[in-house]
Parts: C-alpha cells; sequence; structure tokens
C-alpha cells in the first residue's frame, strides 16, 4: 500500500516518504505503538517506497518534496504479498519468541546485496518477542547495516527492548487512530456510516479491531458497559457491587482465549464511554465523542463518575485489560474490576 493510501498517521508517512526522497533514511528504525493501528503497513509501504520500479513524486502536507510508490508494480505487488527477494518480514514463530537463530539468518541475509531490489529491507514484526540473546546477534548489524540494508523493528511494547538496541535505532512514535479517523476508514472499506461511526467508538484507536467487530456487537457490548458501569456508581457494599461483574462475563463461557476476548470487548467498551464521560465534563466539543449516540446514557453516568472517580476507573480498566492480555482468568479479572471501580 503506497503511503499515500495509509489512514491517519500523516506525520510520520510524509517524514518517511521525504526520507525516501532525498536517501535520509535511518538505517535502522523502531516503530512504536499500541497493536493494530497501521505500524506494519507503514513499515511495508517504506519497503515498497525504496523498491517500487515506477515510483511516484508527490508533496507532503507541508509541500517538501516526498516519494511514494506506486502500488500495483512488480515489485510493488510482490512486496505486499511477501514474496519479494530483498524484502523479508521476521515473526516470532510457534513458540512466540523470535530466536537467535532466526537473527543469525537476518544477519547472513542482510550481508548480501538486494538480489533485484533496490534496498534490501528487514521487517521483524513483533520485535518485543526477540529473545535477548537474538537481540545481542542483531547489535553489530542494527549499529552499522550493509550499505544497501535498512531495519524496521516494529513493536507495541518497546520498552521490552534492550537499551542497548533502543539507543541504536531512532523511534517514531505510532499514535491511536482518533475515532473520526477510524471511522473514515471504515466507511473507505465500505461500511455504512452509523455502522463505523458505532464499530469505531471501541476500537480504541485500532483499525485491526474495528474491522473484526460488528456494529451488532459492539453496541450490545455498550449496553453491557453502560449497565455495569450504573451498577458501580450506586451500589457500595461489595457483597452487591461483585453481582456486577456476572454481567461483564456475558456472553462468556467458551473456550479461555475467546472468553477473555469477550470480556476485553466489554472492558473497551467501557473504556470509550469513560473517555466520552471526561470529555463531557470538562465540556469539550460533542464532536469529539466516539458514542455521540447514546448521549443522554453519557450524561447520567459523568454525575457518576466524573473526576477523580473516572479517572481510578479508567486506570483500573486498563489493568485488568493488561491482565487479561497476560491471560489471568476471566472471573479474577471481572470480580477485581467491579470492586475497583
Ligand atoms: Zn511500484
Amino acid at each position: 500500500m503506497p503511503f499515500q493510501d495509509v489512514f491517519g498517521h500523516r506525520r510520520i508517512v510524509d517524514l518517511l516518504a521525504r526520507s525516501v526522497a532525498c536517501d535520509s533514511l535511518p538505517p535502522s528504525l523502531v516503530f512504536a505503538g499500541p497493536e493494530g493501528i497501521g505500524k506494519r503497513l507503514v513499515a511495508v509501504a517504506v519497503a515498497q517506497a525504496l523498491n517500487c520500479l515506477q515510483p511516484r513524486p508527490r508533496k507532503t502536507e507541508a509541500g517538501a518534496a516526498a516519494s511514494d510508490a506506486c502500488g500495483t508494480c512488480a515489485a510493488c505487488t510482490r512486496i505486499a504479498r511477501g514474496v519479494h527477494p530483498d524484502v523479508l518480514i521476521v515473526e516470532p514463530g510457534d513458540s512466540g519468541a523470535i530466536k537467535i537463530e532466526q537473527a543469525r539468518d537476518i544477519v547472513d541475509r542482510a550481508a548480501y546485496r538486494p538480489f533485484e531490489g533496490k534496498r534490501r529491507v528487514v521487517i521483524i514484526d513483533d520485535a518485543d518477542a526477540l529473545l535477548p540473546a537474538a537481540q545481542n546477534a542483531l547489535l553489530k548489524t542494527l549499529e552499522e547495516p550493509p550499505s544497501l540494508s535498512a531495519f524496521i523493528l516494529v513493536t507495541a511494547r518497546p520498552d521490552v527492548l534492550l537499551p542497548t538496541v533502543r539507543s541504536r535505532c531512532p523511534r517514531l512514535n505510532f499514535r491511536p487512530l482518533s475515532p473520526q479517523e477510524l471511522a473514515e476508514a471504515l466507511v473507505a472499506r465500505g461500511r455504512s456510516r452509523t455502522d463505523a461511526v458505532a464499530v469505531a467508538a471501541s476500537a480504541d484507536g485500532s483499525l485491526g479491531r474495528a474491522l473484526e467487530a460488528s456494529a451488532e456487537a459492539f453496541v450490545e457490548a455498550r449496553e453491557v458497559a453502560e449497565q455495569v458501569l450504573t451498577h458501580a456508581a450506586g451500589v457500595f457494599e461489595p457483597r452487591r457491587r461483585i453481582e456486577g461483574a456476572k454481567e461483564l462475563l456475558a456472553h462468556t463461557g467458551g473456550s479461555g482465549a475467546s472468553d477473555r476476548e469477550q470480556l476485553a470487548i466489554h472492558l473497551r467498551a467501557m473504556a470509550s464511554l469513560l473517555r466520552d464521560v471526561e470529555l463531557l465534563s470538562v465540556h469539550a466539543d460533542a464532536s469529539a465523542l466516539a458514542n455521540p449516540d447514546v448521549r443522554p446514557a453519557l450524561e447520567r453516568l459523568t454525575a457518576a463518575y466524573q473526576g477523580d472517580r473516572g479517572v481510578r476507573a479508567f486506570g483500573a480498566i486498563d489493568r485488568a485489560l493488561v491482565a487479561l492480555e497476560r491471560n489471568a482468568g476471566v472471573k479474577i479479572v471481572a470480580d477485581w474490576l467491579v470492586l475497583a471501580l
């Protein structure tokens, strides 16, 4: 996908397009930012821009000269399909880790001149999965890459990388997409605007997540989220408070992984409502709301959750989501959360 078709991340994409045009791209980069917001897509766009057979000159938003891929030549299509011999995409194996053998293989292959392209590009996705020994094996290559090679480490957890790796790779921080940008991206992919707005509200800035979610499931999740927040706001006695956890566990009862994802959907819907509550309590512009269609419910929640309590609840949801990512049991997480709201 050429740079110009990437949704959002305009500042970063312009910077990269300009660097490609004036051949000043740093040889090793870290793309950091939450999951599912398009970091890997942008890394592939860089590989295409560097190797396109018919590159297109274009201007950045600020009017600087930049270069973009055509997206349709043989090089662009092979890179997009992951079969270009000079563009290497490395991912964690079944073990969930990127092992030292993979790192050594990268080092070996990067030492050759490109076979047919102009630049060899090595994209390491989920780079935080690199075992420390694998990171050490890459160090020298990241510091002084062979002249025609470029490395892009894509990660949602840049702080897990060794300091020695981080210090050798300039980092570009990708931000979550705004609900408006997400909605636009969904409309461009054929969703109706009403659907797109509803889904974008719960996706937490992740296009990947938004594409998976259906509007119907989202509306349901938001109803659960609202009920749980309302219950917690009005009930103080812990034993009764914990009854709210049952609601939060609606539609679970399947496998561990699908239960965790279901609970996470409810939690993200809660976070989305609380973000809007925060906006309403500071009288922010209504166009910034992610859930403008349930405004009366938001106003009811604002009475209970504005200020410190909302911040605390938001933090608790965040911790609960992290716990789920680390495979915590859904019942424990739900019980803990309703008490912490
Ligand atoms: Zn091309």
